[in-house]
């Protein structure tokens, strides 16, 4: 069998070496436009940084090592110009010259590109960059001398994020646009709150609600939609990738949503003998059966190990994807999986939503930092659809088991019983998982009600009070109108509450103000927990808060 592969990095390099040892006759010829094979795009903002300090690290296989160790035939700089579905035969780009290839198999691993918007000006800007390959990389570091102080990120996604610590690390000055009224635009805001308040205190200039609106000075002066004006000496535009599909389009093989090549359960185009994988494909959203594109490298790297199994006569199918990432900005750690809650809205699911705060290992053992997770599930099924965490540390052991749980189909109360590892440096006997299910199964099981961030306004408009119960010495920054009986005073003054009111409860991070919430509903009173408490609120909506001092207040 001749199979030819069109992309050599994550999804056609994996389908090619899986291929091989499941083949050992095959003839596999692997096409790739770039100059490099199989190299580490995920690592390359942390060489840009200087983390990663040997260019070779990045370059993980060579055409050689891959004829020797797997009898693969690697063929870099060569394009795939076009596919000829009836001949079963590609042809291809080599300096300046094509040629004609046969396939009995044909896999389309080419991936996406990044999206270059129509901004006036934008042709003519000699600083722009965009990140996706090594050429692209090593314009971008060409583009850094002891002139390059400013640089712009447009975009505040997952590249953009970890380009705008890399740059600021190289010790330029860095500004970050996103359109988005947030950064992370695919995380749920107060989350991404706490990755906005990271890139301040590190530098960055956050600029979120506003795009550029036009190029000026071959780039220099990038001015946004409020006739803000900022100086860039080097731009990375990151506002997303899409399907590199056109190869397959002009073929006639069907394409979805932004042009993604459409697949079926084993990777088949709609052209006989044609498979595509990767970035480039629609595949399901798990969770919601809907059509997805998911630009992650876990899924690319295993869509290509399965397209080879299929190849081979194994009997494999594509389950979907539930999207599972992370990101480290500076000191903080962001990650998500399965379903935002705006996410799990928009696709008409009612979720319910919970936070909880924990530490990455025991309290008591030195060096603990704080954790906060977030579970997005169904309040009658206890069906999970979604996590989210930020944290120091920590936060990929714990997004790592929920995205088990959510993938293989666990509940609410299942994560209630996870026995996972620990011992006082690693964990905490009562992990951050457990506890999230706890506090989840409460809810479903009426023994705690609470409300968000985002209701609580509206909430005290309609006449609930807001009850603090953190301590006296915690109450430099407050909400407005707030009553406050710290929590160890709260059963000996219950007689100063009205019976007849409504209360929502807040402490600092929400335990404190779920055990008032007990309290008060045992004793008769209607109440609600503010869910993420005032630390959630403080940081999502810094605003609506006021600062006092002790001293002043006593
Ligand atoms: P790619 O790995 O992009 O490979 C496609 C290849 O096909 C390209 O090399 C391209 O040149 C080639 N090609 C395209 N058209 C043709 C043609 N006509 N002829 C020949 N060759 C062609 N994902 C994560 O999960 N975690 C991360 O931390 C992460 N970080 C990233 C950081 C960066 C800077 C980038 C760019 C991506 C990152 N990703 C990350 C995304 C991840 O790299 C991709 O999801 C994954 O590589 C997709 O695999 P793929 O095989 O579909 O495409």
């Amino acid at each position: 069998m001749k199979v030819l592969i069109v992309g050599g990095v994550a999804g056609g390099m994996s389908a090619a070496t899986r291929l091989r040892r499941l083949m050992e006759d095959a003839e596999i010829i692997v096409l790739e436009k770039g100059p490099y094979v199989s190299f580490a795009n995920c690592g390359l903002p942390y060489f840009i940084a200087g983390e990663i300090t040997t260019r070779d690290q990045l370059l993980l296989q060579t055409p050689e090592s891959l004829k020797a160790r797997f009898g693969l035939d690697v063929r870099p700089n060569q394009e795939v110009l076009a596919i000829h579905p009836e001949q079963k035969t590609v042809t291809i780009h080599r300096d300046s010259e094509t040629y004609e290839e046969s396939y009995d198999k044909l896999i389309l691993a080419p991936g996406a590109k990044a999206i270059i918007p129509k901004i006036p000006g934008l042709d003519r800007a000699t600083n722009c960059r965009q990140l996706r390959n090594v050429p692209d990389m090593d314009a971008i570091l060409q583009k850094i001398d002891q002139h390059t102080r400013q640089a712009v990120v447009v975009g505040a996604g997952f590249i953009g994020l970890e380009m705008a610590e890399s740059l600021k690390n190289r010790g330029l000055e860095v500004a970050v646009v996103e359109k988005a009224s947030q950064v992370l635009p695919s995380m749920d805001e107060e989350m991404a709150a706490y990755v906005k308040n990271e890139l301040i205190a590190k530098g960055i200039k956050v600029i979120t609600g506003q795009s550029a609106v036009s190029f000026e000075e071959e780039g220099k002066k990038i001015r946004l939609e409020d006739d803000t004006v900022l100086d860039s000496d080097l731009t990375l535009l990151s506002i997303g990738v899409q399907p590199e599909s056109r190869l397959a389009a002009e073929a006639g093989i069907t394409t979805g949503i932004r042009g993604g090549i459409l697949v079926d359960e084993n990777y088949q185009t709609s052209q006989k003998d044609i498979y595509a994988v990767g970035d480039a494909i629609v595949t399901k959203q798990q969770l919601t059966g809907e059509d997805a594109l998911i630009s992650l490298a876990s899924p690319a790297n295993r869509q290509g190990r399965q397209v080879a199994d299929v190849i081979a006569g194994l009997p494999r199918k594509n389950r979907g994807n539930i999207g599972t990432a992370i990101l480290r900005v500076f000191g903080l750690t962001a990650a998500m999986t399965g379903l935002s809650e705006k996410a799990a809205v928009s696709a008409g699911l009612q979720p319910a939503v919970i936070h909880v705060s924990g530490k990455d290992h025991a309290g008591y053992y030195p060096g603990a930092k704080d954790l906060l997770l977030k579970l997005i599930f169904n309040k009658e099924t206890g069906t999970l659809y979604g996590a989210q965490a930020v944290g120091q540390s920590g936060v990929d052991k714990r997004m790592d088991v929920l995205a088990t749980a959510i993938k293989s189909g666990l509940t609410v109360a299942d994560l209630a019983e996870l026995e996972l590892s620990y011992a006082p440096p690693f964990g905490s006997a009562k992990d951050p998982v457990n506890l999230i299910g706890y506090a989840a199964l409460n809810l479903i099981e009426g023994i705690s009600e609470s409300i968000q961030w985002h209701e609580l306004s509206a909430e005290l408009a309609a006449g609930k009070q807001l009850l603090d119960v953190r301590n006296t010495a915690e109450m430099t920054g407050r909400f407005k109108n707030a009553l406050h009986i710290p929590l160890n005073e709260l059963r000996d003054r219950l007689t100063e509450l009205d019976p007849t009111a409504s209360y929502i409860v807040s402490c600092h991070s929400g335990l404190r103000s779920y055990l008032a919430e007990r309290i008060l509903k045992q004793s008769g009173y209607e109440a609600k927990n503010l869910d993420g408490a005032f630390a959630l609120y403080q940081t999502v909506r810094p605003e609506e808060i006021i600062h006092v001092s002790l001293d002043h207040n006593a």
